[in-house]
C-alpha cells in the first residue's frame, strides 16, 4: 500500500515524502483510513510502530475542512503521559504539516505558565499536552474545549499507570460529546477497556503485535556480575569499546543516573544524564546533544527515555535491570529502530534473579549469557527452574493491571514522571575535571548493594 492511496491531502503526501517515507506502517495502514472515515479507535500498538503518524496524519486531514465550531479552542487535542513524548508529537506535527498552516503549541508541566497563558489566548488547531498541566488550565477556565473534534489519548496505559484516569475523564468530559476519540495503548487490559467504555463510541479495534517485531533486530545479552563492583568493571569495557557508538545506559533511579553519568564524565566520556529531576530545557538539549552525536552515552531513568527516539542508538545497557518486564522491552527498543541492528546488554547479580525471570518469561525467551574474558563472574545464576517456562501470550499481552504498575507511578509524588522539580543536573562531555573523591548516597534497589558509593 502507497500513501497515496490513503487518499491524504496533497499538502501532506508532500510532507510525508519529504520525510523519506515510501509506504505506510502496518498500523497506518489500518488506523488511518479508520480515523478519517470518523470512527472511535482503540490501537494496542508500540512506540517504534509509527503509531505517531497513525494519529497525527489523520488530525492534519480533518484539518483541511473548515471548523465545524467557533471559538478559539482547540480542534485536535492530543494527550500524552510525559513531555519527551509530546515534544516528539510536537515534532512530528510540525514535520507532517510542513506544507499546511497549523497553530499547534505544547502544554506541559514544567513549562512556564505565562508563555502557555499567550499560547492559550490565540487561536489554535490542535493542543499537545500531559494531563496535570492541561486539567490546571481547565478548572481555570483557561482553555476552551467546546469547538474540539478530535481527542486523542496516546500511551493511554501509561497515563493511567501515572495516576492521571482522574484528569482524563474530566477533560474528556469537557470536549463535546460528538467528539472522535483514538486511544493509542501499548498494552490492553480490564482497566483500559473500562476506560475505554466510558470514553469511546462504538470503537474500531486495532492490534499491532509491535515488540515481537522491534526484538528481532536486537541482539541481546547477558552478563552476570557479583556485585556492583564488577557492574563497573563490566561497564568501563563496554563504553571503551569503539563499537559502542551512541549508547543509553539504563539505571534504577535518577540519583543513581546522576552518579553513574558523573562517574563517566570523569573518566573523560561525552556523557548526560536524563530524569525526572531535569527541567525541561535541559532535557530537550540532552536529547538534541544526543542526536547531534555530541553525548555519546546518556545514563537514563525508564520515564524520562520512555518514547525517546533517537536515531543510531548503537546499544542499551540495563545497567539495572528494571522491575517490571514491560520496561526491558521498551528500554531495549531504543535501539535497532528503523530496521537498524541494535545490541541491548544486560548486567544481573543473583540479586537481580526474580526481575531477570520475569523479563524472559515476558519475553518468551532466555537471555543468551554472554562472558568478557578477565571479567567472569565468581558466582552464577540460579539454575532455571522447570517451572518457569514463557508466559502464554508475553511479549504482546503486556502488564495485567494497575496494581502492577511500577511503584514510580502509584502514589507519591508519581516518581520520575517527566513532571519534576528542576533540580538537577549532569551533562557534560569533553575533557574531564580533575578527579575528585566525591561521596553520594547510593539508593539502588538491590538488597546486596553497598549504601554509600565512592566515586
Ligand atoms: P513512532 O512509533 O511513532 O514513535 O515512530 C517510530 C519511528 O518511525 C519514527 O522515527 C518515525 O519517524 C518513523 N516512521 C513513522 N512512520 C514511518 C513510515 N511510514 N516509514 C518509515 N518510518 C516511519
Amino acid at each position: 500500500m502507497s500513501f497515496a492511496e490513503l487518499q491524504l491531502h496533497p499538502s501532506i503526501l508532500k510532507a510525508i515524502e519529504a520525510c523519506g517515507y515510501t509506504e505506510p506502517t502496518p498500523i497506518q495502514q489500518q488506523a488511518i483510513p479508520m480515523a478519517m472515515a470518523g470512527h472511535d479507535l482503540i490501537a494496542t500498538a508500540q512506540t517504534g510502530t509509527g503509531k505517531t503518524a497513525a494519529f497525527v496524519l489523520p488530525a492534519l486531514q480533518r484539518l483541511n475542512s473548515p471548523a465545524a465550531g467557533t471559538g478559539r479552542g482547540p480542534r485536535m487535542l492530543i494527550l500524552t503521559p510525559t513531555r519527551e513524548l509530546a515534544n516528539q508529537i510536537t515534532d512530528s506535527i510540525r514535520a507532517y504539516g510542513k506544507f499546511m498552516r497549523v497553530k499547534s503549541c505544547a502544554i506541559l508541566g514544567g513549562m512556564p505558565y505565562r508563555e502557555q497563558l499567550r499560547l492559550l489566548s490565540q487561536a489554535v488547531d490542535i493542543v499537545i499536552a500531559t494531563p496535570g498541566r492541561l486539567i490546571d488550565h481547565l478548572e481555570n477556565r483557561r482553555i476552551d474545549l467546546s469547538r474540539l473534534e478530535m481527542l486523542i489519548l496516546d500511551e493511554a496505559d501509561r497515563m493511567l499507570d501515572m495516576g492521571f484516569t482522574e484528569d482524563v475523564d474530566k477533560i474528556a468530559a469537557a470536549a463535546p460529546a460528538n467528539r472522535q476519540t483514538l486511544m493509542f495503548t501499548a498494552t490492553m487490559d480490564n482497566t483500559m477497556a473500562r476506560l475505554a467504555q466510558r470514553l469511546l463510541n462504538n470503537p474500531e479495534r486495532i492490534t499491532i503485535a509491535g515488540q515481537k517485531t522491534t526484538l528481532d533486530n536486537i541482539e541481546q545479552r547477558l552478563h552476570v556480575a557479583d556485585d556492583l563492583r564488577h557492574k563497573n568493571r563490566l561497564l568501563q569495557h563496554f563504553v571503551s569499546d569503539e563499537s559502542v557508538t551512541k549508547a543509553i545506559i539504563f539505571s534504577a533511579t535518577k540519583r543513581d543516573a546522576d552518579a553513574l553519568a558523573q562517574e563517566l564524565y570523569e573518566q573523560g566520556h561525552r556523557v548526560a544524564a536524563l530524569h525526572g529531576d531535569m527541567n525541561q530545557g535541559a532535557r530537550n538539549r540532552t536529547i538534541a546533544d544526543m542526536r547531534r552525536g555530541k553525548v555519546r552515552l546518556l545514563v537514563a531513568t525508564d520515564v524520562a527515555a520512555r518514547g525517546l527516539d533517537v536515531t543510531g542508538i548503537s546499544h542499551v545497557i540495563n545497567f539495572d535491570l528494571p522491575k517490571f518486564a514491560e520496561d526491558y522491552v521498551h528500554r531495549i527498543g531504543r535501539t535497532g529502530r528503523a530496521g537498524a541492528a541494535g545490541v541491548a546488554i544486560s548486567f544481573a547479580s543473583l540479586n537481580d534473579q526474580n526481575y531477570l525471570d520475569k523479563i524472559e518469561r515476558f519475553i518468551g525467551q532466555t537471555l543468551p549469557q554472554h562472558v568478557i574474558p578477565g571479567l567472569e563472574p565468581t558466582r552464577g545464576l540460579r539454575p532455571k527452574s522447570a517451572s518457569k517456562g514463557p508466559r502464554r501470550g508475553a511479549p504482546a499481552a503486556g502488564r495485567k493491571s494497575n496494581a502492577a504498575a511500577p511503584s514510580q507511578w502509584r502514589g507519591d509524588s508519581r516518581g520520575d514522571n517527566g513532571q519534576g522539580n528542576d533540580k538537577s543536573r549532569v551533562k557534560r562531555w569533553g575533557a574531564p575535571k580533575p578527579t575528585k573523591a566525591v561521596t553520594v548516597e547510593y539508593r539502588g534497589a538491590g538488597a546486596n548493594r553497598p549504601s554509600r558509593r565512592v566515586i
